[in-house]
Order: C-alpha cells, then structure tokens, then sequence
C-alpha cells in the first residue's frame, strides 16, 4: 500500500512515536511524506520514505496529487487543531480529495491506531480492487 504522513510541527513527536511503535507493519509498504514531518521519521527508525516539499511550500497539494492518481492508499494527517496554519487552504484541499475518492484518512492518533490494525489485517485490499479497476477503466 502507499501510505502517507503529515505532521504540523507541535504533532511531529507524536507522529515519530506513532510510526515507531508500527515500524515492523510500516516497512512492508511504500511510504510518502511532507519533508520536514519525513526527515524526522527517517532520523527516528530505519524506514526509507519518499519526501515531497515541506507542507506549507506544497507538500499536501502534492499528496493531493497522488490521491487525485488513485495512488495514496493511506494518510496519516496529524493535525493541529490549535494552531492556524499558513497553508490552511491546502489542508482543506487534502482533506476534501481524500473524501472525494474515499481514501482513509487519520486525523488523530487514535483514529490511526484503528486503521494501522485493519492494515496488518489486510482490511486495505479492497483498494487493490479499486485500482485494477481504475486502471481497466483507463484502457
Ligand atoms: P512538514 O509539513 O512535514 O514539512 O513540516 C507538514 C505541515 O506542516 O503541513
């Protein structure tokens, strides 16, 4: 699966915590990240992770990209809700796409906790499904 992680800056501790408890379940996928929010994870377990630009310089439009591709299977967005964000717009943006093509998505660590156990119970291969139907629809 592609999985993505996004961290504001006061979340960033919780997100290293978080992808370090699940790294053994992690290391079998491909994963994405905003830069900073990926630079941290990597300084923190050994996992190899594909970084995009840091959130507020496009990283989550970029994300975005992917999910508008069908090809995010995952995010785990650790939002600040007590904080306003420069890029509160691409935020928005992020959130919206993955509702319009109904991608998983984690706002908080216990809503992740919940998705990171259907992933290790292979709840996610319904979207194996959802791509080689996408991709027959293409041809
Ligand atoms: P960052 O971006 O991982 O580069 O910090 C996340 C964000 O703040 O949106």
């Amino acid at each position: 699966m592609n999985i993505s992680f996004i961290a504001h800056d006061r979340k960033k501790d919780d997100m290293v915590q978080f992808v370090t408890a699940y790294e053994q379940v992690l290391k079998e996928h491909t994963l994405f990240s905003t830069g900073t929010t990926g630079e941290r994870i990597m300084e923190a377990t050994s996992l190899s992770i594909h970084r995009f630009q840091s959130g507020p310089l496009g990283g989550d439009q970029q994300i975005g990209a992917k999910i508008a591709e069908n090809e995010m299977d995952l995010v785990v967005f650790f939002k600040d809700p007590l904080a306003a964000q420069p890029h509160e717009p691409d935020i928005t943006a992020l959130i919206r796409l993955c509702d319009v093509y109904s991608i998983p998505l984690a706002t908080n660590m216990a809503t992740a906790e919940i998705l990171l156990r259907g992933l290790q119970r292979g709840d996610f291969k319904w979207r194996e499904i959802v791509k080689g139907n996408m991709e027959e629809g293409r041809q």
